[in-house]
């Protein structure tokens, strides 16, 4: 049986409309017609880390709308428990409104609702939701006390931690939470963000990581786009380049980046595997259009890694 990987994290409704530039306050402009996905960070790891091959348990929580339902089937859809796929009874389903514009730049306002509401009582109310699994994975979309009591519960059941730190918070996490990361997954905004480290060249990464580090973390992984990634421990620093591939749209490449982590961290596969499995995952997401359309399957991504060398 396939390794368990349980993902705390939002599940929200993507809004897309293409315009033709970004307006002013109190314009109305005429945009193309709205397509619309479902995303959210949680829900694009949960489910690519499904497409990967892990038994996953995804913990989420929906409006009680018609947004929420067709969501909540979805999920089930793609073999996730229905179980921990609650609901909020007040708050919507949570909403990304996203406008691109004819360069391709996006403006986002993400409306959290349900997912805000999703409180450490949530957790608590599934005492053997940790029976079995060997990864804990999450991100910063849902209330921090939550991802807080979720890290903590993770570690009194010996289960290793992987926290992608997405969007990255306002305010650092205190080393009270980093303490409890094993795996810590920004990208190099959110590495800034959360050390404090202005990242000029790529030699201050190892500086970056070690302020990490020195707050508890137990590992840091910086993704890095089409330069690929950097991974720093106390004993080892990794540099490896991203696969040469032909991006199309690089929405949700860290989400497969992070799931392919996990899985390989599940599977015990070897470090250099491990970062060599997401690194691959990340370049695939990068070529196909869409977040979740993205999200590489297992036959896939070794198809890939077989054809590639190592970069
Ligand atoms: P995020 O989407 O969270 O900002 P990144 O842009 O850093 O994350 O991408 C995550 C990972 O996906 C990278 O570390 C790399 O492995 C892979 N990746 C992203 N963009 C490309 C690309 N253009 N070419 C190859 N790999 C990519």
């Amino acid at each position: 049986m396939a390794e368990k990987i349980l993902v705390l994290g939002s599940s929200n409704v993507d809004l897309v409309v293409k315009i033709p530039h970004f307006h002013q306050p109190g314009e109305t402009i005429i945009g193309e017609d709205r397509v619309i996905a479902f995303g959210g960070k949680g829900a694009n790891q949960a489910i690519a880390a499904r497409r990967l091959g892990a038994d996953v348990d995804f913990l989420t929580k929906l409006g009680r709308d018609s947004w929420g339902e067709s969501y909540r089937q979805y999920l089930g859809r793609h073999g996730l428990n229905r179980r921990f796929l609650l609901t909020d009874k007040k708050r919507a389903t949570g909403m990304a409104m996203i406008e691109v514009s004819p360069q391709g730049e996006n403006r986002i306002v993400v409306s959290p609702g349900a997912n805000a509401s999703l409180v450490p009582a949530d957790l608590e109310r599934f005492p053997h939701i940790w029976d079995g699994v060997k990864i804990f994975l999450t991100q910063m979309e849902t209330s921090l006390p939550s991802v807080f009591t979720a890290l903590n519960m993770a570690k009194k059941h010996d289960v290793l931690t992987v926290l992608n730190p997405a969007p990255a918070p306002s305010d650092p996490p205190s080393s009270r939470l980093l303490g409890l990361v094993d795996f810590l997954v920004p990208n190099e905004w959110e590495a800034q963000a959360l050390s404090g480290i202005r990242l000029k060249k790529d030699s201050d990464l190892p500086q970056m990581a070690k302020r990490l580090l020195d707050q508890g973390v137990g590992n840091v992984v910086v993704t890095r786009g089409p330069q690929g990634l950097f991974f720093k421990n106390p004993h080892e620093e990794i540099w490896m380049k991203a696969f040469k591939v032909k991006a199309i749209d690089t929405t949700a490449a860290g989400d497969a980046f992070v799931a392919a982590l996990a899985c390989g961290l599940a599977a015990g596969k070897p470090w250099r595997e491990v970062l060599r499995w997401a690194n691959g995952a990340g370049a695939l997401a990068a070529t196909t259009l869409g977040a979740q359309p993205s999200l590489p399957r297992r036959k896939d991504l070794q198809r890939f890694l077989a054809r590639h060398s190592s970069p």
